[in-house]
């Protein structure tokens, strides 16, 4: 479907004659092939400028090692300035949850795979580190929502707060904590509501959530195909609320990852994981090399 970056700049290199360095127009060509490349990742335009100016000054004047082709060269300066972009966090899988209970706070636009991260990320949590886990859902304006969480708490073998008619996001959130405690769980995850757009109301929900809890980790759950809006929502979650993390689902899709590179550059927070399907077993912790070489095809 997409011609890989490697592909490229062999073509162009292999029209240029060889020197004794990377010569400016040199570097200029293949950096076209490079921002065309990130731009079909879904990588934004002033995102994919930026990375591009900055390989531009790392490439200009190298010299070009006899053991690779140059077009081999400019694909390593641009995979590891990507690396160096997209790390984040040295240790992006391990979630702060060592005061028990430790509330974990779920956030993320409908639609987006929240519900079912957190799951996930339950699964994960009792079966790697051998946590006890308690989930709740907040979403009290879709019952099936609430209804879908209790489903995946039975299939993964990890209870979920009792559900009550009635209560409001932050009732619940304070029963989680009492329950949390009384019951000797480690982590409490609340997976909070979520709408199609951001608004007023859906942002003073979670925010009083945040403030009745004062969760260790606050995950932004995105869809990782969504490419710009991604960074959007991330941004608008992170000023009103403040993540802790970002977890990119869909990255099993079509799509090239670029959404990745533009979360990092533009909000600067860390991604912690990756969803990669519908399963309880599909996401893994994220890692820069990998989705790096994704970009770069
Ligand atoms: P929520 O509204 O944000 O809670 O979203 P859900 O958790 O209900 O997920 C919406 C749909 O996306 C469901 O059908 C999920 O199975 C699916 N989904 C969630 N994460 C992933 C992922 O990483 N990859 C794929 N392919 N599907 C996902």
């Amino acid at each position: 479907m997409f011609e890989s970056l490697s592909d490229r700049l062999s073509g162009v290199f292999d029209r240029l004659t060889k020197q004794g360095a990377l010569s400016d127009e040199d570097v200029k060509t293949a950096l076209r092939e490079v921002r065309v490349a990130l731009l079909e990742a879904d990588v934004s335009l002033p995102v994919a400028r930026d990375f591009v100016a900055a390989v531009q000054e790392k490439a200009t004047g190298q010299a070009v090692t006899k053991s690779i082709t140059p077009g081999q060269q400019v694909v390593k300066i641009v995979h590891d300035e990507l690396v160096a972009v997209l790390t984040g966090d040295s240790d992006p899988g391990k979630l702060k949850i060592d005061s028990a209970p430790a509330p974990v706070l779920m956030v993320g636009l409908q639609g987006s795979g929240k519900t079912t991260t957190t799951a996930k990320l339950a699964k994960r949590l009792k079966e790697r580190d051998g946590k006890r886990v308690l989930m709740a859902s907040l979403d009290v304006n879709r019952p099936a929502a609430m209804e879908q969480l209790e489903i995946l708490g039975r299939q993964i073998g990890v209870d979920t707060l009792p559900i009550v008619k009635g209560e409001d996001p932050v009732a619940i959130a304070k029963r989680a904590k009492t329950q949390a405690s009384l019951g000797g769980y480690d982590v409490y995850m609340l997976d909070t509501a979520g709408r199609l757009h951001i608004d007023q109301e859906l942002i003073a929900q979670a925010a009083a959530v945040r403030d009745a809890v004062n969760p260790r980790e606050t995950l932004l759950v995105v869809d990782g195909l969504t490419g710009q809006d991604a960074v959007n929502v991330a941004t608008e979650f992170d000023d009103k609320i403040g993540v802790s993390g970002v977890v990119l689902t869909r990255m099993d899709g079509d799509g090239r990852g670029g959404a990745a590179l533009s979360m990092r550059k533009v909000t600067g927070k860390p991604i912690r994981f990756v969803g990669l399907g519908e399963k309880m077993d599909a996401i893994e912790t994220f890692e820069a090399e990998r989705i790096a070489g994704r970009i770069l095809g």
